[in-house]
């Protein structure tokens, strides 16, 4: 797949239940990211399942709590209604938002499961994708340059 292709054509829009904030995606990544941390499953009840965003705008920025859950990371919530939206990795300020506030195109894909080792016992995903362990996915970022101690 080209760079091109693995962006999806049109803009997506997405809100809170409330509707105080908006969140436009101008290209986003035609893929699904999914991780099982427990982290994720406190925040959000089970898995958080987001889409990365190469250029968005945000509306409603006054009505945003952005919570630090680590020192590399970042999640945002509506202060209003509590609907979060988006994951934050700190150090290169990527985000990925929501999957569920978005209506997504129909070949979208999970692009892989992370912390497959977290995952509780009492669901798994029919989809076949990639899945790494916490330690797998650390092991790639420090490779790649980042600390997380
Ligand atoms: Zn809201
Ligand atoms: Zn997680």
């Amino acid at each position: 797949m080209s760079e091109q292709e693995k962006l999806i054509a049109r803009p997506l829009k997405g809100s809170c239940l409330c509707g105080s904030v908006s969140i436009t995606i101008e290209q986003a990544h035609r893929e699904v990211d999914v991780c099982h941390c427990s982290m994720c499953q406190t925040w959000g009840g089970s898995m958080y399942a987001g889409v990365e965003a190469e250029s968005f705008s945000i509306k409603g920025e006054e009505h945003i709590t952005a919570y630090p859950s680590s020192d590399w990371a970042e999640r945002a919530f509506c202060s209003r209604c509590g609907s979060h939206l988006w994951y934050k990795f700190v150090p290169t300020g990527n985000r990925t938002f929501l999957a569920g506030m978005f209506d997504l195109p129909q070949d979208i894909a999970i692009k892989q499961q992370i912390f497959i080792d977290e995952k509780p016992h009492w669901y798994d995903l029919a989809q076949d994708s990639p899945k790494k362990t916490g330690a797998e996915i650390i092991a790639e970022a420090e490779a790649a340059g980042f600390t997380f101690d």
